[in-house]
């Protein structure tokens, strides 16, 4: 990508992929990020309403990679990130099958203090296009032109798109050969049921892996570091009971997860001074035998984000690290 002039380049979505694309590129190019909400991080995300805090969408990371635990350094320097020691338990038929402390051995991480804090960090210093939803792209020539509902931006020199699969297919004109490395991918909705109360934990442990159970994970959030109080709980789904229930409405939906909370936990719940349920339709992927590398050099388009390795924060980062080294390294 080495040219006389910066070359232009825009990016869709900003996730942790689009915004670590961003940065690793900003030097090279003159960048600019495009997203539809009002903030950035897309899944790694944070609700703070009535006085609770609750992170609602990725709730802890682990780091293999060399490269992403460089990364997690830098944000622990920071102050971004920290180790969450949780009492962990799995549950399985309201029983607890095994226990133990997260500790520096295998660190798990969380945002500090909040999850979305990783992807604020990130944001530093990058030309963001809040409130801007993409419904169209179009390459005219050798450039990228982009339309929301009201306006036109470009021309660009590249394209990169950092969203959900499905979300990217929808984007992406019918003739291009990435749409093709699309049409296996499939992403799984989550439902995110958030209770927060005034008073203390009434669980012996601040987080759950369960099984046999239409729950999948339920966590103490105000147990995460820097959270404070008051109490706030996160209850999952599993991909699968979400997938057959997406058409039912919330009170249904928020009734049997808390029924369930109630059986697999063994407790009485006390009623929650705050409850909502959100509805995550692409909220994680399947791991993927090899990782996808997304590059059309023909037509300047590339495409990144978890879903080319799995459904994980490591893998977003290491999806547009890998990306961004691509790139840096063409020559057109
Ligand atoms: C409920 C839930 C629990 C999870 N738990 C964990 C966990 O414990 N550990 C873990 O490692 N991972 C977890 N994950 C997965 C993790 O959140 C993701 O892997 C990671 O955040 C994906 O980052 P990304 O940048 O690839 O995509 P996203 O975070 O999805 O970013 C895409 C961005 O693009 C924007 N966008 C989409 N379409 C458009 C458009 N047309 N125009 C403009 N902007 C657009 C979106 O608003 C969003 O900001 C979880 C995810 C969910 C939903």
């Amino acid at each position: 990508m080495i040219k006389k002039n910066k070359p232009k380049i825009a990016i869709i979505g900003a996730g942790l992929a689009g915004l670590n694309l961003a940065r690793l590129l900003g030097e090279l190019a003159d960048v600019i990020v495009f997203e539809k909400s009002d903030k950035v991080g897309g899944r790694l995300s944070t609700l703070n309403e009535q006085g609770f805090s609750f992170d609602h969408g990725a709730q802890f990371f682990t780091a293999k990679d060399p490269a992403f635990q460089t990364f997690v350094k830098e944000l622990e320097m920071h102050h971004a990130v920290e180790q969450w020691n949780a009492r962990f338990v799995e549950l399985k038929s309201g029983e607890i099958q095994s226990e133990r402390v997260w500790d520096k051995d295998f660190p798990h991480y969380v945002g500090s203090p909040a999850m979305n804090s990783i992807a604020q960090y990130l944001a530093q210093n990058i030309d963001i296009r809040f409130k801007h939803l993409i419904t169209d792209i179009k390459k005219i020539k050798s450039n990228w032109f982009l339309k929301t509902a009201n306006s036109e931006f470009g021309p660009f020199d590249w394209l990169i798109i950092a969203i959900p699969a499905e979300q990217a297919n929808d984007l992406l004109p019918k003739n291009l050969s990435p749409k093709i490395m699309l049409q296996d991918v499939k992403m799984q909705p989550c439902f995110t049921l958030m209770l927060g109360y005034e008073d203390e934990s009434f669980f012996d442990w601040d987080a759950a892996f369960v099984s046999d159970s239409i729950l999948s994970w339920v966590s103490v959030n105000s147990s995460k570091p820097n959270r404070g109080k008051p109490l706030t709980i996160i209850v999952m789904s599993t991909n699968e009971w979400a997938d057959e229930n997406l058409h039912k409405p919330d009170p249904i939906i928020i009734r049997e997860m808390l029924n369930e909370l109630a059986k697999i936990s063994s407790k009485t719940l006390k009623e929650a001074s705050f409850i909502k349920l959100k509805r995550w339709k692409y909220a994680n992927a399947h791991r993927q035998e090899k990782a996808l590398e997304i590059i059309d050099y023909s037509s300047n388009l590339a495409l990144c984000g978890d879903w080319c390795i799995s459904g994980r924060i490591e893998s977003a980062f290491m999806s547009s690290l890998n990306l961004a080294n691509k790139l840096k390294n063409f020559t057109p």
